[in-house]
């Protein structure tokens, strides 16, 4: 089997001494493996670093993709430090366009599609899947969905002189995409089970604002409703919904969720549950192994959004390069990119006890989610209300 030399090469032939066992292996280029590549480095220059990427290993801020519409940029705008770049800006090897398709945790090797490569600590930040969108009919290969630059580029090219976008999905994802469409003056539909956009993180009084907002801005929405179907028209596409009631549509978008991705550690008897398994401490059930970001599930949390890989990187950073540091989490608000109506939201820890107590002004909501003894726990604010969201983080960290 091949040894991968450790320098930018898709050549497996030219095979070198691979590191010694102090080198660490980092798997994506994400925001989490690149983030935590810079944080090894701002701690320890030297020690031999190699990241590997199935994508080119670009460099770019996955939230910009759902409001580039809105800040004038296309993907090749979005792009940031090119593999190249990123390699000799933090001293590291970066092997781009190389797939991970297989880990020995007792030998300590990792196999790719451009041969074997042995490691002293594995990081994974493989990242996560969009959740395939199951429709039927001869249109439904045509559907796209958004989770990097690349198929940023393929979503843009498709808009190209379109105008009728269908959204599936209400989440997160969907309303930031459906706010960047309708605000740059596309038709757009969204079709989205729950019965107000984020359900499952916002009480219905906030959801409703937030949907008003974006029908305020022409979005169209069907609550309650799945897609079944896409057929190819003439004329572009036919998206079906359950109920029968049909959409024309230009560009079929789907935002129905991502699922980290755990196929690789599993066939290599590593424990996932939602994500990848971790401690604290960030590392797996085997040993010198770790994951950070979107594939990992952290003390039973999966938390697919920025401020928690920042967290996870640089207590992993240090970790690494000698101070064993768990992770911990600051109140990390999330910001829904809406301009049409803006929303915060910090949830309340799974299994939370109490409720919501709302307060809906002229210009937004503000919802206190408030435990038995009264103390907050949570919060959720739209609109002129995302103001508050500052002094409520500091009255929950006290
Ligand atoms: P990814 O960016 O998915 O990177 C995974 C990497 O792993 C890729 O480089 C991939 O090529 C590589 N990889 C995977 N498998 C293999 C393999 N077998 N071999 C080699 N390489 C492999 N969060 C916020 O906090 N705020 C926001 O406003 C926000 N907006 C968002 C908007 C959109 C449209 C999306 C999709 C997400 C948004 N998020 C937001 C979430 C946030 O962007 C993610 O949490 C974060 O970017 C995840 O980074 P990651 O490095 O874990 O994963």
């Amino acid at each position: 089997m091949p040894v991968i030399t450790p320098a930018l090469s898709r050549e497996p032939e030219r095979v070198q001494t691979p590191g010694p066992d102090r080198s660490i292996v980092i798997v994506g280029s994400g925001l989490a493996g690149y983030t935590l590549l810079k944080e090894i480095r701002k701690r320890d220059p030297v020690t031999p670093v190699t990241l590997i990427t199935a994508d080119d290993g670009t460099f770019y801020a996955k939230p910009n993709l759902s409001n580039a519409l809105a800040a004038g940029k296309d993907a090749a705008a979005l792009a940031g430090a090119s593999a190249e770049k990123m390699a000799a800006e933090q001293n590291a090897t970066v092997l781009p366009h190389t797939a991970v398709t297989a880990i020995d945790t007792q030998a300590q090797r990792i196999r790719t599609d451009q041969g074997d490569l042995p490691y002293g600590k594995l990081v994974l930040a493989l990242g996560a899947d969009p959740i395939p969108h199951g429709l039927a009919g001869d249109g439904a290969d045509a559907v796209l969905a958004v989770n990097d630059l690349a198929g940023y580029a393929v979503f843009r090219s498709a808009l190209d002189g379109k105008q009728r976008v269908t959204v599936l999905g209400g989440g997160l994802i969907g309303c930031e995409f459906a706010n960047d469409l309708a605000h740059a003056g596309y038709a757009v539909d969204v079709v989205h089970l729950g019965e107000w956009p984020l359900e499952r993180l916002l009480p219905v009084e906030a959801g409703r604002r937030l949907a008003d907002g974006l029908a305020a801005l022409g979005v169209n929405w069907h609550f309650g409703r799945t897609g079944k179907r896409v057929e190819r028209t003439a004329g572009g596409y036919r998206v079906t919904l359950d109920n029968g009631e049909t959409i024309e549509a230009d560009v079929v978008l789907s935002a129905i969720g991502l699922r980290p991705r755990t196929q690789l550690v599993q066939a290599a008897g590593i424990a996932t549950g939602r994500g990848i398994q971790t401690g604290r401490l960030l590392q797996t059930s085997a040993a010198n192994v770790y994951a950070v970001g979107d594939c990992a599930e952290v003390e039973g949390l999966h938390l697919p959004y920025v401020q928690p890989l920042m967290a996870q990187a640089r207590a992993l950073a240090a970790t690494l390069t000698g101070t064993t540091t768990p992770v911990s989490y600051p109140a990390m608000p999330v910001m829904v990119k809406t301009p049409a109506h803006p929303v915060v939201a910090l949830p309340p820890r799974l299994g939370t006890a109490g409720g919501w107590r709302v307060e809906c002004g002229d210009d937004g909501v503000c919802a206190l989610h408030v435990d038995e003894a009264g103390r907050l726990q949570g919060f959720v604010l739209t609109g002129s209300e995302t103001g508050r969201r500052n002094a409520l983080v500091k009255a929950l960290a006290a």
